[in-house]
């Protein structure tokens, strides 16, 4: 049966895998801070490490209440890691270009072919 993220993050809390099987379920998350940060940023609660509590959490939510709060986890993944990455090439490629992507609005050299804040193809400029 194939977990989800959350119930992995709460296994991995737990210490329920037991190791050496295949895929590790332990690699999905970077050891149980980072389980439980998923599962503090997916809920917006915080039971700490007591599995019970997030299982009931979990076993009280409605399928739809959890899609729900996966979409919206998605959505906030995306638009931290474009913010970031923004940022990020803004530092990096000032000095170096003005073109922007038309998509997403980040600087992107002229080298590139595609934007490396969203992935948008902009098509390379050789000089
Ligand atoms: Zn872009």
């Amino acid at each position: 049966m194939r977990l989800r993220p959350h119930e992995v993050a709460i296994g991995i809390l737990g210490d329920e895998f037991e190791p050496g099987i295949f895929p590790d379920p332990n690699d999905a998350f970077d050891g149980k801070a980072e389980a439980l940060a998923f599962l503090r940023s997916l809920t917006e609660e915080d039971f700490g490490d007591d599995c019970a509590k997030w299982r009931s959490w979990f076993n009280a939510c409605s399928w739809e209440m959890l899609e729900l709060h996966y979409d919206e986890w998605y959505r906030k993944e995306l638009i931290n890691t474009r913010d970031v990455r923004l940022e990020h090439a803004e530092k990096c490629w000032r000095s170096v270009t003005q073109r922007r992507c038309p998509n997403c609005g980040g600087l992107c050299p002229e080298y590139r072919n595609r934007c490396w804040v969203c992935e948008h193809t902009v098509g390379r400029v050789l000089a």
